[in-house]
């Protein structure tokens, strides 16, 4: 398999993170045979240093050229004074936006050996896999019209919450395709007691479930969705959200994880997909080897997954990460008073490639038996 990858590292400890997700990648391409290449651009901060723009030409060229852009992060506080549309997040948005992915997947996975790591408590979260799949390019972020009026007595703003049955249709196929890769059940969240457009959503929901026969729908208020979410996780498998109800759930939802460090997510269905770790360019902590990678490593497994569809590949690598927590390693974001040593950035990476060495050796000699 051939694919052409635009590595876009960013600032602060985004290039540290991404050089350990393609040190991950090109394990696999080295166990597999595949032929993947990299080609690096510059986004965010280090972009408006060096061309006096957070998201040059050459780099959404490159991005759109591409089989998929792995991303890392971007900001920096000496840019916090810029104007918005100035600033290295503008480049962030601009890239999501050309790329056109509508659908957010953000899986979040609770690895039980870290489970003490989230503030809830660990019998409850252990165990918790949940994908949500968030509308990303609709929905009340982006209906109009929206703005501010100085009428009447007291001044006012409005948004619009809008969706088409078409909007709404492509990013709940996804959904379903997504459920029917896991234990085949999706959720879908509304506000349908209230909004039109969670009528709307709901509707279209149920009739593109009669396609999925053996996937279970449920659907579920957003306010009861909240609760669940951190009283029972386990019910989850997929959650279906639109724009607003997602960007709130699934961070919500990232607390189970542990750390902002081991979140990965994809946005997919546009002309080119873009896969990113969730957390920022954590500038407390950048150039210091003390970022976790398992967040980028993930997204790695989830360029794997959605885009190459090398589907056991992934897998390996999600089963590597949870080998390495299992034997112990952490990097500090995750230690505890019971973990003594602290892995660095590299150090996490290289433990992860060892270990997913070993599961593909392993295969190996089960299918030579
Ligand atoms: P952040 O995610 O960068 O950091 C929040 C906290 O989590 C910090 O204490 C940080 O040290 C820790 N953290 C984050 N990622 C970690 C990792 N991989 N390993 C260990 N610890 C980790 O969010 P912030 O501090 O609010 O923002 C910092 C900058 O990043 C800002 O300029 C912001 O605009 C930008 N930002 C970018 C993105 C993105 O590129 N997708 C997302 C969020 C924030």
């Amino acid at each position: 398999m051939r694919l052409n990858i635009t590595l876009l590292p960013g600032d602060g400890i985004g290039p540290e993170v991404i050089e350990q997700a393609v040190r991950v990648i090109e394990a696999v391409a080295e166990i597999g045979g595949h032929d993947f290449s990299f080609r690096k651009h510059l986004i965010g901060g280090v972009a408006i240093n060096e061309t006096g723009t957070p998201l040059p030409r050459t780099t959404l060229d490159a991005a759109l050229a591409s089989d998929a852009v792995l991303l890392g992060a971007v900001g920096s506080p000496e840019f916090d004074s810029l104007a918005p549309n100035m600033r290295p997040e503008a480049g962030l948005l601009s890239i999501r936006q050309a790329l056109g992915g509508y659908a957010n997947l953000r899986p979040v996975k609770c690895y039980e050996p870290i489970a003490n790591c989230s503030p809830l408590r660990a019998e409850i979260i252990a165990g918790t896999d949940v994908l949500f799949v968030r509308e990303l390019l609709g929905g009340i972020y982006f209906g109009e019209p929206r703005g501010r009026s100085n009428e009447g007595d007291s001044p006012s703003a409005y948004n619009t919450m809008r969706y088409s049955v078409a909007e709404i249709e492509r990013v709940a196929r996804i959904a379903f395709d997504e459920a029917l890769k896991r234990r085949r059940k999706v959720t879908s969240v509304d506000k349908a007691n209230v909004l039109e457009t969670s009528q709307l959503w709901r509707e279209t929901v149920t009739r593109v479930a009669l396609d999925y026969p053996t996937v279970t729908l449920e659907h579920l208020y957003v306010d009861a969705c909240a609760m669940h979410l951190i009283t029972n996780p386990l019910r989850f498998d997929v959650v279906l959200t639109e724009n607003l109800f997602g960007d709130i759930l699934s961070d919500e939802a990232a607390v189970i994880a542990g750390s902002l460090g081991m979140l990965a997510s994809a946005s997919i269905g546009g002309a080119v997909d873009l896969y990113e770790p969730v957390h920022g360019s954590a500038p407390d902590i950048a150039g210091r080897g003390l970022a976790n990678p398992l967040g980028a490593i993930s997204s790695a497994a989830m360029l794997l997954r959605h885009t190459a569809k090398l589907e056991q590949e992934a897998d390996d690598i999600e089963e590597a990460i949870s080998a390495v927590l299992y034997a112990g390693h952490r990097t500090q974001d995750l230690k505890d008073e019971a973990t003594s040593h602290s892995s660095s950035t590299s150090g996490m990476g290289a433990l992860v490639v060892e270990s997913l060495t070993e599961i593909a050796d392993r295969r190996h000699s089960y299918h030579a038996v």
